[in-house]
């Protein structure tokens, strides 16, 4: 086969011109990079060889490393899986990452690059760097044919058939830039062929790494599994790079968990809580997981029965001594010692967010906002555990601008107060917070909590019968049966919306002729500033719930809903007089209007928006006069 040409895909091409304008200050980790990827690319060997008995063979796994001072050279090899022709153009000449483009397209809109490069892990590509030039030659397991891959990353690489390999694997040949020193200026420029150097990086980025890193026919890393020892000998950045590995996230975690289960069942856990969630985590809910390894053996990433989906975000390590080395994927959910597992690293988790809430109050919330809305989830689907995430969860709250805890609210709740007042809307807070429904609420002193995330409306219709009866209620303030008012006042006010029944009476009757399909009544409201406002019946739908529903595909039955006015408003009092004159067209209109107005502010479109226009320029006519 002669040499062939291709081009990087075109995202693939703006990561690498990113890197070789080394936007990245530290260019170090290009060598945690590659070690990572041969490491993975042995412990991938070594289980499609449990596989397939006829591909083992006796060779000695190892991650070999070469320098060459005189001609500025530095090889990172690996007898691990290797790739074929074909991989070898997927995976290095094409980014496979779902998120890429939103990274890129934040990296373009943002000049902070070097900040964001940090977010996104690039791998691979880190060699130019350090590079001018770099080369690769690979032999996938279990075929014979060796392939070279040679690129400048400017563009395009180039593929040839090669000399063949003696054993499968890949061995990573950089061109090292010399002109560092001068071009850049700083102090991070380094002699990457240098042997001080490189054990400095290895130690510092791969010491962990459980196969032997060869240099100078020594092995230079210890080999140890980070989680096999003992917590007081672990240093923060030992986490941190183990972390990275691990991920292959370019930040550093948000906080790490410990687990060390001795009883019936031993197993060790080392777990991390990223501080954002990666770019893909919510389009891909695939991209979190739990690696298992059985005596420091890796056996399988992404272990989903280790762990409920809802916390899919958290990232690391189990090993366990009690499960068979040769277990598989199928029989793992009906394993009793995972479901022990699972259990306890759930349990640990839980009392470990608990801490960190009281010890960490910022922390923690970095926490909530990146992870919060997936821990909901599991309110719903795991109810053994619903108690627990309520008691972490953390809400907006009219109270203040800070988030607040149940048990917070609980404490500032007043007196006669039956439950926790809640309102859920759309992700914008200050829209909620404009919310008319609030106003009788925060009128009589009453805190109410504001819940922005879709699964809020889920939580606040099922809570109450998930929370344990001694639990406070939840109380979704848009139903027309939730009140802020005793039973004297509830009463007072009944007498008032009766004395203005009467004069209600012709409006109401073109309101619902108006909305015939639309309102089940409509009533005067009473204690607000806003001239109207929209609730649900007793066991109406929200809004929002509709619109979810909808997004999910379903056709949400249709909902009646009450229509509230408010007769000092100078409006409806306008209209009052309107409707008495007989004036019904008018009155009709100006009904729509304030009835889509409603709409807008729950966060929902006007049902007809064409309409809804006309019948706003139609009226901005009339008032500009001829
Ligand atoms: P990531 O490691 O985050 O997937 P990289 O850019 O570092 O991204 O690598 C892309 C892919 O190239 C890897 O997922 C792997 O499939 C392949 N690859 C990289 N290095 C090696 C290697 N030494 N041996 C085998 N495959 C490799």
């Amino acid at each position: 086969m002669s040499e062939e040409k291709f081009y990087f895909q075109t995202e693939a091409a703006e990561l690498l011109n990113m890197m070789i304008s080394s936007v990245y200050s530290n260019k170090d980790i290009f060598l945690r990079e590659l070690i990572s990827n041969a490491s993975d690319a042995l412990d991938k060997r070594r289980i499609e060889c449990l596989k397939d008995s006829e591909l083992a063979d006796n060779t000695k796994p190892e991650i070999k490393i070469e320098a060459d001072k005189d001609n500025h050279t530095l090889s990172i090899s690996d007898n691990g899986i290797g790739m074929n022709r074909d991989e070898l153009i997927k995976y290095l000449g094409t980014i496979a990452k779902s998120g890429t483009k939103e990274f890129l397209k934040a990296a373009k809109e943002n000049k902070t690059q070097s900040e964001l490069i940090g977010q996104f892990g690039v791998g691979f590509y880190s060699v130019f760097m350090a590079a001018d030039k770099v080369e690769v030659i690979t032999r996938r397991l279990g075929t014979s044919e060796t392939f070279k891959f040679e690129s400048d990353g400017r563009g395009s690489y180039t593929i040839s058939e090669s000399e063949q390999r003696p054993e499968c694997g890949t061995t990573v040949k950089l061109f090292l830039k010399q002109d560092n020193a001068n071009q850049d200026n700083d102090s991070e420029s380094k002699n990457y062929a240098d042997e001080w150097t490189i054990r400095g990086i290895i130690s510092k980025y791969s010491d962990f790494i459980s196969w032997p890193i060869v240099f100078n026919d020594k092995v230079i890393n210890s080999q140890k599994a980070i989680w096999q020892r003992p917590e007081s000998e672990i240093t923060e950045d030992e986490y941190n790079e183990f972390y990275k590995h691990l991920t292959h996230d370019w930040r550093e975690p948000l906080t790490h968990i410990k687990i060390n289960a001795e009883g019936s069942t031993n197993f060790k856990g080392l777990l991390f809580i990223p501080t954002e969630a990666p770019f893909d985590l919510f389009m891909n809910p695939e991209s979190g997981g739990i690696s298992l390894y059985i005596n420091r053996v890796f056996i399988m990433n992404d272990c989903k029965e280790l762990i409920p989906g809802y916390m899919r975000f958290i990232r690391g390590v189990i090993d366990s001594e009690d499960l068979p080395l040769n277990i598989s994927r199928e029989i793992l959910q009906d394993e009793p010692i995972i479901r022990v597992i699972r259990r306890s690293t759930q349990r640990k988790i839980f009392n470990e967010l608990k801490k960190l809430l009281e010890s960490d109050r910022e922390k923690f919330i970095k926490f909530w906002v990146s992870f919060g809305k997936i821990m909901k989830e599991g309110i719903i689907q795991d109810r053994e555990h619903s108690k627990n995430i309520f008691d972490i969860a953390l809400f907006r709250t009219t109270y203040n601008d800070e988030w607040t805890t149940l048990s917070e609210y609980e404490s500032r709740m007043k007196p006669d107060q039956e439950g926790i007042y809640c309102l859920a809307g759309r992700d914008n807070i200050s829209a909620l917070k404009a919310s008319p429904k609030l106003e009788p609420y925060i009128n009589k002193g009453y805190e109410v909590l504001l819940m922005t995330d879709p699964v809020d409306e889920v939580i606040l219709t099922d809570a109450n019968y998930i929370l344990p009866a001694e639990a406070k209620k939840l109380l979704n303030i848009a139903l027309d049966s939730v009140s802020p008012y005793s039973e004297d006042e509830k009463k007072a006010n009944d007498e008032k919306i009766k004395s203005l029944e009467s004069e209600f009476e012709a409006l109401k009757k073109i309101a619902l002729e108006t909305f015939a399909d639309k309102l089940e009544d409509v009533k005067p409201a009473l204690n607000i500033e806003s001239p109207a406002v929209l609730r649900e019946g007793a066991q109406g739908l929200s809004l929002q719930m509709e619109n979810l529903l909808r997004a999910a595909g379903q056709t949400p039955p249709a909902q009646k809903r009450i229509l509230e006015l408010n007769a000092s408003h100078p409006v409806i009092k306008k209209l009052i007089a309107l409707s008495d004159s007989g004036n019904k067209e008018k009155v009709s209109d100006m009904l729509k209007i304030l009835y889509d107005q409603s709409l807008i502010l729950e966060g929902a479109a006007p049902e007809d928006p064409v309409k809804f226009v006309k019948l706003i320029d139609e009226l901005m006519t009339s008032s500009l006069g001829d």
